[in-house]
């Protein structure tokens, strides 16, 4: 799965390619078709505030330097952990392209599947890390045998927001851009 788009100076979508379509199928997104959000604000595809805060001080650091920046994240189906590559990369006149990649196979993906939880609900899922708040702890779904619903709204995990932090850090002193680790 590898995917991009492009985005303007003032964050409208511009161009979108890759295997952009099929994947929103197959996610049961067909909203987030090339068709139906090319032309808009990215915006308004996102979910969350700080989501769009996130992303806006990722955009923001690429920009401000004019080199590509590279971050992992998760895009879990109900069913399989699945790990991304997002390169931020510099176009002219302020433009960005976001390329997605998806990096396989990822950390175990084939053994285990998310639990159907009946017994808790969680009111935020890190749309980072794909963890789920439970309590006051942030759980990814993959690893432990415990259960999670359905989030309720998305936020950022203390994790992702630090990893995100220090990529700013490394991307300001490091003209090349590196893959930080994932957790
Ligand atoms: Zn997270």
């Amino acid at each position: 799965m590898r995917s991009f788009y492009d985005i303007d100076q003032q964050d409208v979508i511009v161009g979108i390619g890759g295997d952009w379509d099929t994947f929103a199928l197959q996610n049961d997104s067909p909203s987030a078709q090339a068709a139906e959000v090319t032309g808009y604000p990215l915006w308004d595809s996102v979910e969350g505030f700080e989501t769009m805060s996130y992303l806006n001080a990722l955009f923001f650091a690429v920009r401000r330097k004019g080199i590509p920046l590279n971050l992992r994240y998760r895009c879990d189906s109900p069913k399989m952990a699945r790990l991304f590559n997002m390169t931020i990369s510099p176009l002219r006149e302020n433009g960005l392209r976001v390329e997605h990649v998806q990096i396989a196979p990822g950390p175990h993906m084939q053994h285990q599947t998310a639990v159907d939880f009946s017994l808790h609900y969680s009111p935020k899922k890190c749309s980072v890390c794909c963890a789920f708040l439970i309590g006051d702890e942030w759980v990814d779904p993959f690893t432990l045998p415990t259960t999670v619903d359905f989030p309720k709204g998305v936020g950022l995990c203390e994790h992702c927001k630090k990893e995100a932090l220090n990529a700013i850090a490394q991307h300001d002193t490091d003209l090349h851009g590196k893959v930080i680790p994932f957790r």
